[in-house]
């Protein structure tokens, strides 16, 4: 029998670290997505398969997710996983009771949210023992994970790839063919007749074949 692959949202169980792009502007989304991808994997992907595989887990891929738009959830890169071996699992959870208990209790305690999480360690192990289908609670599987230190080890801006700049103000370029921008090209005027348009020599074409006109 192949087992269940489980897919878990990277904002929960690496947290602290988020991967919403969001809030960002002036960066290229798909650059800095792979970017962050390869970054991420570098950094981590060798020691996350170990981890995984020491608490019963199977590590299969990481994989973006992107919203098709942004009200109700940003991207994250995802953990995709299978449980292979429940003792070791349990082991673990175990070994973390006080710490899982103690997140639990907190992400439970919202007013008014409601969450799918377990209420604590026993209700997980229960889960563990009887459910066909079960799936770590994210929160545990964060706990579990937390030797990492993803938030020490790693920031997202830090392979952000920005967008092209107008080489003359600074602003984001909509168009990566030019250098410039257009309200600096609409800004500018040739130096001479003050003609507007961008020059260069920042004078017009018609200055230019006058001037080279009076060296003859
Ligand atoms: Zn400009
Ligand atoms: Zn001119």
């Amino acid at each position: 029998m192949t087992k269940k692959t489980i897919r878990y949202n990277g904002n929960d169980v690496f947290a602290p670290l988020n991967f919403n792009l969001c809030p960002y502007e002036d960066i290229e989304f798909e650059e800095t997505k792979n970017k962050i991808y390869d970054d991420f994997v570098e950094v981590f992907q060798e020691n996350l398969v170990s981890l995984l595989k020491e608490l019963g887990l199977k590590f299969i891929e990481l994989k973006w997710f992107s919203p098709r738009e942004y009200n109700y959830a940003g991207d994250s890169l995802d953990l995709i996983i299978s449980i292979e071996d429940k003792s070791k699992l349990k082991t673990a959870i175990l070994k973390n009771k006080n710490k899982i208990d103690e997140l639990l209790a907190k992400n439970t305690s919202y007013d008014g949210y409601m969450s799918l999480a377990v209420f604590n360690v026993v209700e997980e192990l229960k889960c563990l023992k009887e459910n066909e289908g079960y799936k770590v609670d994210s929160i545990v599987l964060n706990v579990l994970l937390s030797p990492l230190n993803f938030n020490e080890n790693f920031s997202i801006t830090d392979s952000f790839i920005n967008s092209p700049t107008c080489e003359s103000c600074g602003n984001t370029l909509e168009d990566e063919e030019v250098n410039i921008c257009q309200k600096c090209i609409d800004e500018s005027s040739c130096t001479k007749c003050g003609k507007s348009g961008l020059f260069e020599d920042s004078i017009c074409e018609s200055c230019f074949r006058q001037r080279q006109f009076s060296f003859n």
